[in-house]
């Protein structure tokens, strides 16, 4: 099969790459930057550059789907230059797949766009799964909804909407820094700690795209998280238990959006997301609870 993915080069890229590979098929990576001296030799790993695929988009004939999980990190100040370069790297990547695949002789079976459980807001009551409205309220959540605009306008039978939720791998992604104030003693819960926190292993998560690349009947809005998600209290229980460190410090709301203004509302807030679509499909998850996946996470599994 052959696979190109956009933001190939990134955290969750890195890892789906590397899978695809794993089980032999053809990918193109596609990336702002030309493949470096030192990459891989690996005869069926191609990079090529969005400018590149501007001039020739038929480099891309013959591709079976496309991965889409290119976007300037949300894990930085939210200035308004910031705000900007997370939205618009979001759906300009959109509108040109949407562009290329036009421009396809033989259109790819299926686009499979990453997105986030934000779509549908923050709550601090309500489960929310497929079929669940969106809603717009705050940054995040009118980011996801332009993103998926964006995305709807390519023209593929098979658009997947993968909503992402936190994903935690032990060495990259967003769990090192969340487990910071553990390790240094000093974890506690954020805030009134009851806001909820869907999260996904990072081998779950690339298992997930997988099937969805494999299953032609997952296609729409897919919730890409743990069948159980945990609030931020439940999270840090967890983590300290696992690490062997105690969770005793609350750090209150104000002080966090002192320190990391607008963005804090990445750890004080959040939505409480259910996977009931690739559940319904078969899926299973390696890691379903907080407490498997913080036994691999620490290290001891
Ligand atoms: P990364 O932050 O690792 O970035 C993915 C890639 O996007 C980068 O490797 C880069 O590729 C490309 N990129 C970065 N900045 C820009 C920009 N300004 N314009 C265009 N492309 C850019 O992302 P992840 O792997 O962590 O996540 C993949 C997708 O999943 C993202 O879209 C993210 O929003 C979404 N997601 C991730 C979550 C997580 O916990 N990781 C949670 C929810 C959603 P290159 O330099 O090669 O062009």
């Amino acid at each position: 099969m052959r696979v190109a993915v956009t933001g190939g080069t990134g955290f969750v890229g890195r890892a789906l790459v590397k899978a695809l590979l794993e089980r032999g098929d053809d990918i193109w990576v596609v990336s702002r930057k030309k493949a470096g001296s030192s990459s891989s030799n690996d005869s069926r790993l191609h990079q090529v550059t969005w400018d590149e695929l501007a001039v020739s988009p038929g480099s891309l004939e013959g591709t079976d789907v496309i991965v889409n999980l290119a976007g300037e990190s949300i894990n930085q100040r939210w200035t308004a230059a910031a705000k900007q370069r997370v939205l618009h790297s979001r759906t300009e990547a959109a509108a040109r797949i949407a562009n290329l695949v036009s421009q396809l002789n033989q259109k790819p079976e299926a686009v499979i766009n990453a997105s986030g459980i934000s779509a549908y807001g923050n709550s601090l009551t309500a489960t929310f799964d497929e079929s669940s409205p969106l809603k717009v309220t705050d940054f995040l959540s009118s980011v996801v909804e332009q993103w998926e605009q964006a995305a709807n306008a390519i023209p593929v039978k098979r658009l997947v909407k993968l909503r992402v939720g936190v994903v935690l791998n032990r060495t990259g992604g967003a769990f090192p820094l969340m487990a910071l104030p553990h390790r240094l003693f000093a974890g506690g819960r954020l805030g009134t700690g009851s806001q909820w926190l869907s999260w996904i292993h990072l081998e779950d998560m690339v298992r997930l795209i997988l099937f969805c690349i494999d299953h032609r009947e997952m296609e729409g809005p897919v919730n890409g998280s743990a069948p159980e998600p945990v609030t931020n209290d439940q999270f840090g229980r967890a983590l300290g238990k696992a690490i062997g460190r105690p969770h005793w410090l609350p750090a209150p709301a104000f002080m966090m959006k002192a320190v990391l203004g607008e963005m804090s509302s990445l750890l004080l807030e959040g939505q409480r997301a259910v996977p009931r679509k690739a559940i319904e499909h078969g899926f299973t998850f390696k890691y379903p609870t907080i407490e498997s996946a913080m036994s691999q996470l620490s290290g001891k599994s």
